[in-house]
């Protein structure tokens, strides 16, 4: 099974109440094999809800205490991204979960950038808290924009 941020799969998640929906992912739903999860939902936030960031660091330095995930006016959502990212790891240890196909650049799945906290569209290298737990926990972490067909046949394949 693999894991995909829920957004990616045309789940109105995202923090403005939309999706993310991917042509490409949606194609191979029918097999069966995505489980949807969305962190930050299951961290207890509500949907819509503020945009948050990582403020100084990126989901590692959260995971350990050095950073904080913050919404636009300041509100602290630190709490929830750390237990959103406990459940889904939870979810893949109920499951055979082999890899996971997360949003970039969200503070709670990007796999390989972030936004810096500034509010101010700024991308630096780093991952989300979910993807950063996953990944201490070797589970295999690929980002949406870096999908092809021939990986996600590889990755269905497992
Ligand atoms: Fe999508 Fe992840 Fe943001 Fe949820 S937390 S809306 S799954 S990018």
């Amino acid at each position: 099974m693999i894991l995909v941020s829920a957004c990616l799969l045309g789940l109105n998640t995202k923090y403005n109440g939309e999706s993310n929906a991917h042509s490409l992912i949606l194609r191979y739903c029918s097999l069966g094999r995505f489980i949807p999860v969305c962190p930050e939902q299951l961290g207890g936030l509500p949907t819509p809800r503020e945009p948050v960031e990582i403020v100084n660091g990126s989901g590692q330095e959260v995971l350990s205490g050095r950073s904080l995930a913050q919404g636009e006016h300041g509100e602290a959502v630190t709490g929830q991204f750390i237990k959103g990212a406990n459940e889904v790891l939870k979810i893949s240890e109920l499951l055979d979960v082999t890899a996971a196909i997360l949003k970039e650049r969200s503070p709670s799945c990007g796999v390989n950038y972030i936004y810096d906290g500034s509010f101010t569209h700024k991308i630096i290298p780093g991952q989300g808290v979910t993807a950063a737990l996953l990944r201490e926990h070797k589970i295999p972490i690929y980002s949406e924009e870096d999908l092809t067909d021939e990986l996600l046949k590889e990755l269905l394949s497992d």
